[in-house]
């Protein structure tokens, strides 16, 4: 049971949030408890201390977003701080600004945290690098989601939602527990990043999917893959499913969506092989091509609406942990 009271934890040894490798156990813990807290906080109406009064948050996204840009902004103003949402669309940036000198500007309206989306693997840290320059280091860099090989918050968000399901507290983990990622994981940061976090805690992790979608096998040794969706997901206890990102598909896939959904595509009736499994989609999802609606919808086996609200408690701690003057002090 997730006690009402927060935590008292360890500061974070971490400056920034780049991503899950570069996040150290302790570090994963302690932002994990904390969004569990948030998460029991919220869903008991209490009232939300608002520990980042007077602070500042600018999210930065260069690309689309609905879930992780929304839920940044909402776990902002819940706990009290003020929050600038910069439509890039609109921005400079499309005059020809860089990256870097929209970071520069936008950090020196006294930002504390910067929340930035790039297509790029290395904008965060670039980001970082830039403010260091400028004299502008005491903002906080989040990463929410950065080329094909970062999205560390999404994996904390699903890694907690799998907690409250099997009713565990994060530092219990994750041992004895079967988690299959299904779809293109080739070209998924979120499949990434749950490989980074998973299997350290505790967790048996399975990739499954066509092998044109399916990362090399050298870049994740440790990892079994599987071309048959029955064998991938015997016995597991979660089932990911993740969207074919085509527009990382520059020849396009030879399968159709149709036959995709033959083949791969999860439904009441191909989860046989995993009869407890809960079903989790990281968004957005598209049914009918890697799940259908009947399964995505079911109250019982889906969970993709609690990694929704998850979202907003995984952030809050986040921004808390990063943020919170005299939690992150020495
Ligand atoms: N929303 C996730 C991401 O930003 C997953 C996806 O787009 O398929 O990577």
């Amino acid at each position: 049971m997730t006690k009402l009271t927060r935590p008292s934890l360890s500061p974070l040894k971490a400056d920034h949030f780049f991503s899950i490798s570069e996040t150290s156990d302790q570090d994963l813990i302690t932002l994990l408890t904390l969004a569990d807290y948030y998460a029991a906080l919220m869903q008991s109406g209490s009232d939300i201390p608002r520990v980042l009064t007077g602070r500042t948050q600018v999210n930065v996204f260069f690309e689309n977003s609905t879930r992780t840009n929304s839920s940044f902004e909402l776990a902002g103003k819940k706990l009290g701080a003020d929050v600038l949402v910069v439509p890039v669309a609109a921005s400079s940036v499309h005059k020809g600004e860089a990256l870097l000198d929209t970071v520069q500007t936008l950090a020196a309206l006294n930002t504390d945290a910067m929340i930035i989306r790039h297509k790029e693997a290395g904008s965060c840290k670039a980001a970082s690098a830039a403010l260091g320059a400028a004299g502008l280091s005491t903002c906080k860099i989040l990463n929410a989601g950065e080329g094909t090989a970062d999205h560390p918050s999404q994996a904390l968000l699903d890694a907690l939602t799998m907690f409250q399901s099997l009713g565990r507290t994060p530092d219990q983990g994750l041992h004895g527990i079967k988690i299959a990622i299904c779809g293109d994981i080739r070209h998924s940061r979120v499949a990434s990043s749950n490989a980074q976090l998973l299997p350290r805690l505790g967790a048996e992790l399975r990739f499954v999917g066509p092998e044109a979608l399916l990362p090399p096998e050298e870049s994740y040794p440790e990892i079994d893959r599987y071309i048959s969706l029955e064998d991938g997901i015997q016995d597991a206890d979660f089932v990911m499913a993740l969207r074919i990102q085509f527009e990382r598909l520059p020849d396009g896939l030879a399968l159709s969506k149709e036959d995709f959904f033959q083949a791969h595509g999860l439904t009441h009736e191909r989860l046989a092989p995993a009869p407890k499994a809960f079903v989790m989609h990281p968004g957005p999802m598209n049914r009918g091509v890697e799940i259908s609606g009947a399964l995505a919808d079911d109250p019982q086996r889906s969970l993709v609406l609690k990694q929704v609200q998850n979202g907003v408690a995984v952030r809050m701690a986040l921004l808390d942990a990063f943020l919170h003057v005299g939690h992150n002090s020495p």
